[in-house]
Parts: C-alpha cells; structure tokens; sequence
C-alpha cells in the first residue's frame, strides 16, 4: 500500500486541520509509512505526537503509544478523538478501567476502529494484554519520551527496560518508532540499544534557539537586587525565576512584591488551588512574573515569555536547556540568565550524596557539565548545542552574537576570577 505525498497532505488537513508539515515530520512520516524504525528527535514542541498519529491513523492496523503518563496519554486521546467520528480511534489500556471499558477497548481494537492504543510501560507488561494484542494486527510501537530507558536521561523509568522483548512477544518485525526530545548522545545511544534500533534512521531537528541570549553572572549576596534590577529594567515583561527550594521561592516572592514587581510564587508543596491559582494569574497576565522550582513549567505554553532567570544553577545543561526553552516561544525576544556560584554546585552535590552510587556519579557527571557551561568563555550557544552532538559555526551561525561571551569576549582567566569572588 503507498502513499503519495498528496495522500499524506490532504490526510493532515482532513484529520488535524493543518495545510502544512513542521520541521522534519513529513519525512518521518514516510519512513514510518514504509514500515522501517524510525527514532525522531526533536526539541519540545516540535510536533512529534504527530509523526506517528498520522501514519497510525493511516495505516492499517493498531498502532500502540507507550507514554510514561497518564496525564499526557488522556490528553493526547481527547485530543485524537476530536478528528474522528469514532470515539474509539483512539484508546487508553491502563488498570484504572473497568471490566466493560476494557471489553469495549478490545471489541474496538478488534473490529479495526481503534488506530491509536496508549499505554503505559506497566500495563503493556501484563500477561493478559500481552496475549490479547498478540491476536490482533499492529501496524508499528511508538515509544514516546524514550529517554526514560535511559538512566541518563532526566526522566529514568526501569519499566521502559522491559519493553523490546515484549514488543518481540507482539508480532514479527513490528516497526518501532522512538521519540523523545532529549538531544544528548549518551541518552541516544541508550535508547537505540535498549530499543535494538541500530538500523533505525535517525531524524535530528536543531536544537538552535536562535533568538535566546544567554547570558551567565556571577552569583554574590547581591543577587537579590540583582534580580530586583533586571525585572526593573523589563518591567511589563513576563518572566519565570527558578530557584531550587521551596523556602527561596516564597522568599524571593516577596522580596519582589516589597520592590513593587507583581510577582507570585509557585511550588509544589501549595496545594492544586492555589498553584493553578497562581498559574493562572501568570497566564492571564495579572502579574508579570512568578517565581518557581521545576514544577512549575511542564506543559506551560505561554508564547510570550520574555526571560526566564536561574537563581540557581540547574543540575544539568538538560535541564537548563528544556527550562530557558520556556522563553521566547512566540520566536520574540527571551532572555536566559543564570546566577553562578560554585557552592551552590556543592550544594546540588549533597543532595546527592543519599542515593545510589551509579547515580550519584551519573548526576555528578552532569553536574560537571553545567559547570563547565557556567564557566566557559565560548560562545554559550555553541557549548550547549555541542553537548547536544551538533556543530554550530560560532561566527556565522543562526544566533551566533545572542550571549553574553559571544558579545565581549573574554579571557579565561579573568571570567574564572569573577566567578571566585
Ligand atoms: P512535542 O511532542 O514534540 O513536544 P507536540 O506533538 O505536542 O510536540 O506538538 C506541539 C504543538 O504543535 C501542538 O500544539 C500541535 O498541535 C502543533 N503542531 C504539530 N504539527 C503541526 C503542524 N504540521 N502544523 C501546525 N501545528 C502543528
Ligand atoms: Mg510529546
């Protein structure tokens, strides 16, 4: 069965409304519609979730989406379900269903409505699911967010382990597509061996923001007012400041409302009102700014965040990249400056030091890496894009002048002093 390239434009006008491919996806489309694996690495927002729904919806047969979240996969169902007048084109299998909802999840798997199964990596271990998908046709597995096979991704799942010897148990030569937005080589080389993805062809968008500046200052008692003045100097503009506790987080909070900056704080420890509270106000632009730990962020989309500030180092360039990423989304401006200071590196080191040794010393790796990123005198943008495996030409790239190094170049040794104090 081929597919044109006017089949695949007017199936993603009929079924998702759009008149146009993003980035890569077209051509991993056709890759996945001649059966062949397929490991899609794009950065959040990328448009990934489609790469496979449109060929699943396509192709004869089931399609399954292993997802590690329920959360996402309810989305991503109701999501799908709009573009078709089955609601069973796409289903989730998961142990919170009921004995008739699941009967009914397999009648509609069985009789061919069902084009998109999501499960989590659990409930594709179990004995019973295994069996009843063995009976049925499967066109491909896509393994979203598969950087959680890898113990160096930021998101390890050991269930995710398990799951190439039971899609073997599945069928014979079932394509596997792989995604995940997690760029760094280590985690790559994981997923494709975990997944024996070895001949799998590989799409890599950029990893490029061109229009973020980078920027790192050295981290004194002053930072406060450091803060204080940058926020002054954007006033109106919306921003997210990351600190690593809870206790800096209300703290800093105030410390701006006190300086006349509408800001709101946000932390996991305030209970689902008052975070989505908070959320809210940042959102509708009742404040300017909020202040947060990493839980604030996921799934955040709000086009037009102008900075995003790093009280505190963060524990990888990982994460660093995924939380400044939150700036600029509309393609505008958005300022990424991170506050440094080598004691709070020994600070994250701590932290550590309770859990297991292979981790301890994965996460200490990482550490390492940040380090270098605060402490280098390149081009910012080239050091993060080379820790994610791509070249990036320094002088004529795309966002080649938008950091700080790349704007007054400076000694080493000079930025190390600066930094010691
Ligand atoms: P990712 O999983 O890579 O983070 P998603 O699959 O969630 O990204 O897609 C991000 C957004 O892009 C979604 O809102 C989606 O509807 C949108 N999108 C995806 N493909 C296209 C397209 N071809 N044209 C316009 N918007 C798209
Ligand atoms: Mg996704």
């Amino acid at each position: 069965m081929g597919f044109t390239n006017s089949d695949l434009h007017s199936s993603l006008k009929k079924y998702f409304g759009f008149s146009q491919f993003k980035g890569l996806q077209e051509k991993v489309i056709q890759n996945i519609l001649e059966n062949k694996d397929t490991f899609v690495i794009m950065p959040t927002g990328g448009g990934k979730s489609l790469c496979y729904q449109l060929p699943a919806i396509m192709k004869e047969g089931t399609s399954i989406v292993v997802s590690p979240l329920i959360a996402l996969m309810k989305n991503q169902v109701d999501a799908i379900r709009g573009v078709s007048e089955h609601h069973g084109i796409a289903h989730v299998l998961n142990s919170s269903l009921t004995k008739t909802e699941v009967k009914q999840v397999k009648e509609d798997i069985s009789s061919g409505i069902t084009k998109l199964l999501y499960v989590a990596p659990e409930s594709l271990t179990k004995e019973e699911n295994i069996e009843f998908l063995k009976g049925v046709p499967l066109s491909f597995v896509a393994v979203d967010e598969a950087h959680c096979i890898s113990e160096w991704g930021h998101d390890f799942r050991p269930e995710y382990r398990n799951l190439k010897s039971i899609i073997n148990r599945l069928g014979e030569n079932i394509p596997i597509i792989g995604l995940t937005a997690t760029a760094t080589p280590k985690v790559q080389e994981d997923i494709i061996k975990n997944l024996g993805m070895t001949d799998a062809k590989v799409f890599k968008a950029s990893f490029n923001r061109p229009n973020l500046f980078y920027e790192v200052r050295p981290k004194t008692q002053n930072v406060d007012a450091d803060i204080i003045r940058f926020v002054k100097q954007n006033q109106g503009k919306s921003g997210i400041i990351y600190c690593l506790s809870r206790k800096r987080v209300e703290e800093l909070a105030q410390v701006l409302q006190v300086n006349g900056v509408s800001a709101v704080p946000y932390h996991a420890g305030f209970d689902a009102k008052t975070r989505s509270k908070y959320q809210d106000m940042f959102l509708m632009e009742e404040v300017d700014v909020v202040v947060a730990t990493i839980a604030f962020g996921m799934g955040i989309d709000k086009p037009d965040v102008r900075f995003v500030i790093h009280h505190d180092i963060p524990k990888s360039i990982e994460s660093y990249y995924q939380e400044t990423g939150r700036a600029g989304r509309d393609g505008g401006e958005g300022h990424c400056l991170a506050f440094y200071a080598y004691k709070d590196v020994e600070k994250l080191e701590k932290f550590m030091s309770g859990k297991p040794v292979a981790e301890q010393e994965i996460g200490n790796a990482l550490l390492q890496e940040i380090v270098a990123y605060a402490e280098t005198s390149m081009s910012r943008r080239k050091f993060i894009l080379h820790y994610f495996g791509e070249n990036f030409d320094a002088v004529n790239g795309d966002g080649a002048n938008m950091d700080d190094n790349a704007r007054n170049p400076k000694k080493k040794e000079e930025a190390k002093d600066e930094v010691v104090k």
